[in-house]
């Protein structure tokens, strides 16, 4: 007999939709929620809502935004021949939070992962592509993570723009190779920047 509740179940199998959610982790995530104060979990369940609600991806960059372009996009004082590839928001969140970086950003949504089913169709590329070629771009430096798909990710570019007259460039190692960006404390990153190698 399966006795596990219509409702919970129905949650588990939205939970486990997620990337990197199992069955497993949507179970535990299910029975915690259950375990709240049901006040509270009302409450996280309402800001869930509003944050679909609100947040969606800025017109020029992609970066997750509540505007329709975002506070970096539509600020005149940053550097506009300059543009930061990052594969997602929070990436760029952390480069910005290291106050080292005055250019714009390019949020891929992703990287390229053939395993995945990710090619270079489901990323922003073709906008990245768009962006050089209106704006008078003159440097772009690589900010996908330092694994094997950020590192694939970041070629793939290079070879489709290293024709253009720019400097492209690539976060230097200061980075644990097989880490994660978003993890990175804020002088490893700021190092990273500061020591970015040209690529070309
Ligand atoms: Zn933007």
């Amino acid at each position: 007999m399966n006795l596990v509740p219509d409702s919970i179940q129905q949650v588990i199998s939205e939970i486990s939709r997620l990337p990197g959610y199992g069955e497993k982790t949507a179970q535990r995530l299910a029975v915690n929620l259950l375990k709240m104060p049901k006040g509270e979990a009302v409450d996280l369940v309402r800001h869930l809502a509003l944050m679909l609600d609100k947040v969606h991806l800025c017109r020029e960059c992609g970066i997750f935004t509540e505007k329709e372009i975002c506070d970096v996009c539509s600020d005149e004082s940053r550097d506009r021949s300059v543009i930061c590839v990052v594969e997602e928001s929070f990436d760029a969140f952390m480069i910005e939070n290291t106050d080292k970086y005055n250019g714009l950003y390019h949020v891929l949504g992703g990287r390229l992962s053939p395993l995945e089913g990710i090619g270079p169709e489901k990323l922003n590329i073709k906008s990245l592509i768009d962006r050089i070629k209106k704006l008078n771009v003159k440097e772009i430096i690589f900010a996908t993570n330092p694994t094997v798909e950020g590192e694939a990710t970041a070629n793939y570019i290079h070879n489709l723009i290293k024709n253009y007259p720019i400097t492209i460039s690539r976060l230097a190692y200061g980075l644990p190779f097989g880490g994660i960006l978003e993890n990175a404390d804020d002088f490893t990153l700021a190092k990273a920047l500061e020591n970015k190698q040209i690529l070309k």
